[in-house]
């Protein structure tokens, strides 16, 4: 079976399906494949922090009204450390910006329903997805479903298909060079039916290793220990948990941490990688196809959507109008931020974790590093600026 559209994009995560949307908004068409089902991606519990310019996008894109009804916006962060907690304070030192907690599953959510509503085509369950003739002007995708094999005509192919897929693998060997970090520590991340005992997110630099305490709504609660990279889940029993989030979350005043059922959990490896260019021929990459931050910034839903961003503005510009500058300057325009968030993540996991190596000296920069964040307004500041993120262009 052969069809035709103007923009394949294999992934339906944030990056793939705000990108199929926000072409559909330009008058592109689209088809977005997707090899796991609709049930599994929305579902699926990762990322939670929204940053500025992604809220105010969402809204004016359509797809933020369930994100303004139930987003829960932040004003600020706990820095937590000897005992006491630290308030970082956005919208003083950040000219009013916020961020919101909104689960990626309910984006994603919102955003198949708003493709599905527009009679968008997003195809789920997908096999053996492969891309072809990327330098040529008429890429094709080829797939399975069911039994059957496929084959899509495109104008250009967008990889969205997150750090595992197969987009990447498709740039030529002089195109992809790849910057990478691996860091000696992994999260236990739980999801509990809880209610948040606090209002805003609480990072937890302790002598046993890092913690952070989020939520997702008014009743459940999102949590993050610091583990060994090798970690075994199986060593980890609820009881053993709780244990060492109270240990490392406890402060000299009594604050307690609300305790409920674990509905999930899972171990993140920390890695910082990116793959510079971002795009060749008529095959562009977007989101976590092209990098990813370790966790700790918050940064990588906000990286797909402000790939996608100016990738949506990039091809409807070569589509409609066969303007190709802003298509051409695309990895150029997006790498930018992308080191920006790079260097903030790392940053922020390097003075909040404990490093297995350490003599005492990274302990004591680390603790010199948060004295300074939570006393000078202007290391607070660029904290702030960096965590509720940077204007779109
Ligand atoms: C396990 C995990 C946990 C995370 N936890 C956090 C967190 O706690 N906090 C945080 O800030 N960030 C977290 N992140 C990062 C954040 O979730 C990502 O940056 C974000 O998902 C990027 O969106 P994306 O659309 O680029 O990629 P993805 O969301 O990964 O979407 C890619 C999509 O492509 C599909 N796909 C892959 N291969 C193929 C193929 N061959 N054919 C068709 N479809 C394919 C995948 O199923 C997926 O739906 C986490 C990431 C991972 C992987």
């Amino acid at each position: 079976m052969r069809t035709r559209t103007q923009v394949g994009i294999v992934g339906a995560g944030p990056a793939g399906l705000l990108l199929s949307h926000l072409l559909h908004r330009a008058g592109i068409e689209s088809i977005v494949l997707e090899n796991r089902s609709r049930e599994y991606v929305e579902h699926r519990v990762r990322a939670g922090v929204l940053e500025q310019a992604p809220v105010d996008l969402l809204k004016s894109a359509g797809v933020g009204a369930r994100l303004a009804r139930e987003g829960l916006v932040h004003r600020g962060i706990e820095l937590r450390f000897g005992g006491r907690g630290h308030r970082i304070d956005f919208p003083s030192l950040t000219g009013g910006r916020c961020i919101t907690v909104y689960g990626q599953q309910e984006v994603v959510v919102d955003l198949i329903g708003a493709r599905l509503a527009a009679g968008g085509q997003v195809l789920f369950e997908v096999a053996d997805v492969s891309i072809d003739g990327i330098e040529t002007s008429a890429p094709r995708i080829r797939y399975t479903s069911g039994s059957e094999g496929h084959e899509i005509v495109c104008d250009v192919i967008a990889g969205c298909d997150g750090f595992h897929g197969i987009c990447r693998q498709a740039l030529p060997d002089h195109q992809r060079h790849v910057f990478e970090r691996t860091y000696p520590f992994a999260w236990l991340g739980i999801l509990a039916r809880a209610a948040p005992s606090h209002e805003e997110l609480i990072y937890a630099y302790h002598e046993r290793g890092f913690a952070l305490f989020s939520m997702r709504s008014p009743e459940i609660t999102r949590l993050y220990l610091q583990v060994a990279p090798d970690e075994e889940l199986a060593s980890w029993p609820d009881e053993r948990i709780w244990e060492e989030l109270h240990t490392r979350l406890e402060t000299d005043d009594g604050w307690r941490l609300n305790e409920g059922p674990v509905l999930e959990k899972g171990i993140t490896p920390m890695r910082s990688y990116v793959c510079e260019k971002m795009q060749h021929g008529r095959l562009f990459l977007a989101g976590d196809a092209a990098h990813i931050v370790p966790p700790t910034g918050a940064k990588g839903m906000n990286l797909a959507v402000a790939d996608v961003h100016v990738l949506a503005q990039a091809l409807t510009e070569l589509l409609k109008s066969g303007r190709r500058d802003l298509a051409d300057a695309y990895s150029q325009t997006c790498l930018k931020r992308v080191w920006r968030a790079e260097h903030f993540s790392w940053w922020m996991t390097s003075m909040l974790h404990r490093f297995p190596d350490d003599d005492g000296f990274q302990q004591r920069l680390q603790r010199s590093q948060l004295d300074y964040t939570v006393s000078s307004p202007a290391a607070a500041t660029s904290l702030a600026e960096n965590y509720v993120g940077l204007p779109f262009e």
